[in-house]
């Protein structure tokens, strides 16, 4: 079905417009949660959706390199963050924040530190959705995570260098699992309120 679309891909290059970061989670499918396909998006997927700010990578250079690559090379307009409904990552995140390191699944968690430190501290600080409470300290820890690795990606030099020309917009999102549903990060990064999108907006918009 898509092999014309994939035979022209192959031919010219590809020119994404999006780098999208989100979770390893098997429940999310990103051409779906996204209406895209073949071409249209630059993808990192890890265990959390999280961004290690620089200098703490502790040797993974893969995320760093992935955003350099798309912002550099690839010239992609804008990045989106998205999180998830019943995040493992998060509930592991909260039930022992991982001090030890003893595993490479413990060490790589340690980024989202920063993540529980903010949800930890004053709530004018957290991530909400519109209309609704967050459900429970997981859903409120996945929201805040998205607004905290937002912040991790501005600190990397591609990005806000490519932010400061006006070239590189940021995107918040939570994927709903239950519900089926997307909610973006609405405005800027102060308000940190995450609004429902409706079936007939894109997801988001490249523009
Ligand atoms: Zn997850």
């Amino acid at each position: 079905m898509v092999r014309g679309e994939l035979a022209r891909l192959a031919r010219e290059g590809q020119r994404p417009s999006q780098l999208f970061l989100t979770c390893a989670d098997s429940r999310l499918v990103t051409s779906m949660i996204t209406s895209s396909g073949p071409g249209d998006l630059f993808v990192v997927r890890n265990v959390g959706n999280l961004v290690p700010l620089p200098g703490e990578e502790s040797g993974d250079d893969s995320v760093a390199a992935a955003i350099e690559y798309a912002v550099d090379v690839l010239k992609v307009r804008s990045i989106t963050v998205c999180g998830h409904s019943g995040c493992g990552a998060m509930q592991a995140l909260l039930n022992s924040a991982p001090q030890e390191g003893r595993t490479p699944l413990e060490r790589w968690l340690r980024h989202g530190l920063p993540s529980l430190e903010r949800l930890a501290g004053d709530s004018g600080s957290w991530a909400r959705l519109a209309g609704r409470a967050a459900a429970d300290t997981v859903e409120q820890l996945c929201l805040t995570n998205v607004v905290q690795q937002l912040a991790h990606l501005r600190a990397h030099g591609s990005v806000a260098r490519a932010q400061a020309e006006g070239a590189l917009e940021l995107h918040g999102m939570y994927f709903h699992v239950g519900e089926a549903q997307a909610y973006l990060l609405a405005g800027a990064d102060e308000d940190k309120v995450f609004e429902h999108v409706t079936g007939t907006e894109e997801v988001p918009s490249p523009a």
